[in-house]
């Protein structure tokens, strides 16, 4: 039952991470759930925003701050395409989300730290419950194909 709920909202983010790609962004898309409903979305948005911290998970947090007038996201589920890169950890840190569900794994980040190290040292009160590989396959696919795509254009 839990599964299936977070395949559907990973559907969603997955959506977000194909519409970056339209608009020429690296594909990847999140989505901040509180109470089956949808309080932020984000996709990769740094080459449009001119902005280094413009991904698709602090996109979403911020749509749902503005939304929900509060920086605290207590009791809500992210779901993002791509493990979240450090940045992102941080800012997940400082929302206090309840839960963490990714797709694909960054194979890059695993190789210097896990995740499980950057949240263990993060704020000793806070708890955050980490779910991986919903979706693997897609939400890999759509990021092998579109660097294929790119490494094709520049030979
Ligand atoms: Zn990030």
């Amino acid at each position: 039952m839990i599964y299936r709920k977070d395949k559907n909202w990973m559907k969603v983010a997955l959506k977000y991470a194909y519409y970056a790609q339209e608009k020429g962004e690296v594909p990847i898309g999140a989505v901040l759930i509180f109470q089956e409903r949808i309080i932020g979305v984000g996709w990769n948005s740094s080459i449009s925003e001119n902005d280094p911290t413009a991904h698709a998970e602090i996109m979403a947090l911020r749509a749902a701050g503005k939304k929900i007038k509060n920086y605290r996201f207590i009791n809500s589920t992210l779901y993002v395409t791509l493990q979240p890169c450090i940045m992102c950890c941080g800012a997940i840190i400082n929302s206090r989300i309840k839960r963490l569900v990714f797709g694909a794994q960054c194979n890059k980040l695993d190789n210097k730290c896990s995740l499980k190290d950057i949240f263990l040292h993060s704020e000793q009160d806070y708890k955050l419950t980490i779910k991986k590989n919903i979706m693997k396959n897609e939400c890999s696919d759509i990021l092998l194909k579109f660097f294929q795509k790119k490494r094709s254009l520049m030979l």
